[in-house]
């Protein structure tokens, strides 16, 4: 496994496997893997001859006050679990190397990046388009793999590879739970024996809706009532929003349809939790 630091150390080896004629795979993350960013390498492994992965701690995602500087860093272990998984090679660029001094330019999916995420946390998905384009223009990958549990970040990318005519394949993948239903994350890390408990509220909530949805009930404020119910009995967990929205367009729907999804967020103690279902 091949770890470039540089731009082009990281551009020159991913153009030899496409001059070599073969599918490159590329799965982007923040590192402090876990089994959901593992799910997205074993899916590029099944659909292309080589996967890239980036390790970067984004900073431009980040807004002022949010836990950029204790986000978890594990480049040791995180490059044994990719190296175990078949990755062959590794993008680990400093902030400085993604980010000239000066830099001016940026990415902004309008409308979209206002939505679920982005209404909570201003700026953040500009962040994200502009370090994803970045990432695409080193690499060049054929296909990239993100995770149906940023459903809001996979509706911003698709839609910025569409209008900015990226010629990169996007595949969302299934979200990898624990044994109880909490979506795995690497800020999952930050919560306590307690805390960890309360956040099961988030997947119950969702698995709520999820149980009147097949009963039968359409209706978005009902089926949302029914989720934020639950949250409400978990007295200490504060709600961030909970919407059932169209997938591509993150718009809320007044009746619910299937492949739909309905997308939770909310802080245990400090820490910001996600999670969502596809109807
Ligand atoms: P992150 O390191 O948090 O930026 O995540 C990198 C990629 O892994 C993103 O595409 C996430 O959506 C994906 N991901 C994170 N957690 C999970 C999970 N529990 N299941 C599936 N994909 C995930």
């Amino acid at each position: 496994m091949k770890i470039c630091n540089t731009i082009e150390e990281m551009r020159a080896a991913c153009r030899a496997v496409r001059r070599a004629g073969k599918r490159l795979g590329f799965v982007p993350t923040m590192g402090a893997l876990h089994e959901g960013h593992l799910s997205l390498v074993r899916a590029a492994k099944a659909g292309c001859d080589v996967v890239a992965a980036s390790i970067f701690v984004n900073p431009t995602q980040f807004g002022a006050g949010e836990d950029l500087a204790k986000y978890p860093r594990r480049f040791d272990r995180d490059r044994e679990l990719l190296e175990r998984e078949g990755v062959e090679l590794v993008f680990a660029p400093s902030a400085e190397e993604m980010y000239p001094a000066g830099a001016v330019t940026w990415v902004t999916v309008e409308g979209l990046s206002d939505k679920l995420d982005g209404r909570s946390r201003p700026g953040h998905f500009r962040g994200v388009a502009t370090v994803v384009a970045k990432l695409f223009h080193v690499v060049e990958p054929d296909a990239a793999f993100f995770g149906q549990k940023d459903a809001a970040q996979v509706a911003v990318i698709r839609r910025m590879v569409r209008d900015l005519n990226f010629a990169v394949e996007i595949v969302a993948c299934p979200i990898v739970r624990e044994a109880d239903g909490l979506a795995m994350s690497s800020r999952n890390a930050y919560l306590d024996g307690q805390q960890r408990n309360q956040a099961l509220v988030l997947h119950r909530s969702l698995m709520r809706v999820r149980k009147l949805w097949e009963s039968g009930e359409c209706a978005a404020e009902k089926l949302v009532a029914a989720g934020l119910k639950e949250i409400a009995e978990e007295e200490s967990v504060r709600l961030d929003y909970f919407e059932i929205v169209e997938a591509d367009s993150l718009e809320p729907v007044e009746r619910a349809k299937s492949g739909m999804v309905v997308a939770v967020a909310a802080f245990v103690g400090t820490t910001r939790l996600i999670d969502n279902i596809l109807l």
